[in-house]
């Protein structure tokens, strides 16, 4: 997409978080805001937005913002250079999110996994359904995927350090983990 895309995708999240969740976002961090895309562009359900308030060596806080169905796809938080692996707490603002764990699968689940990643996203199976309030703690290194109801969600994630590059994905396809801007 091109960079003006990129930004007004970005206004709007600014816009969805204000209107869902009285949540402020400055002018000057609007900038700030990740699409995330894995790459499947044109699969609108795979991938999310996000911003980052603070990532240190030893906290990180962040929003999650889902539109309708979205996904963020299986993967895990491993242990890196002594730590023991990114350790994430979630606490849903607006909406419901289908948050899966390893466990049992339930026969009503109801997050539909994307075309194409069924063989990708099997480890975390046990649905967990949290709504506006509700809190989930996830250990390190754990399988997880999430996915928003049809009022799209928007989740604060609490977590330790956060780093992208020793994240663990399932899915082999993905290339990259932010939407590309085209250079103009
Ligand atoms: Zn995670």
């Amino acid at each position: 997409m091109t960079k003006k895309e990129y930004f007004n995708r970005q206004k709007k999240v600014a816009d969805y978080l204000m209107e869902k969740a009285n949540i402020v976002l400055k002018e000057d961090e609007i900038p700030s805001i990740e699409i995330i895309d894995y790459g499947f562009e044109d699969d609108p359900i795979i991938g999310f937005q996000l911003y980052t308030y603070i990532n240190t060596s030893r906290y990180c806080a962040k929003e999650l913002i889902l539109y309708p169905h979205q996904t963020c796809i299986q993967h895990k938080h491993p242990p890196f250079e002594g730590s023991v692996g990114k350790q994430e707490t979630f606490r849903v603002r607006y909406g419901t999110l289908y948050l899966h764990v390893p466990g049992e699968e339930d026969s009503k689940c109801k997050a539909v996994i994307p075309k194409g990643a069924e063989c990708y996203m099997r480890e975390a199976k046990k649905e967990l359904i949290l709504h506006a309030g509700d809190m989930y703690t996830l250990q390190p290194d754990t399988w997880h995927w999430f996915q928003s109801g049809d009022e799209g969600c928007i989740v604060s994630e609490f977590s330790s350090c956060s780093t992208d590059e020793n994240d663990i994905l399932s899915d082999p396809r993905v290339q990259h983990t932010l939407a590309e801007v085209e250079d103009e």
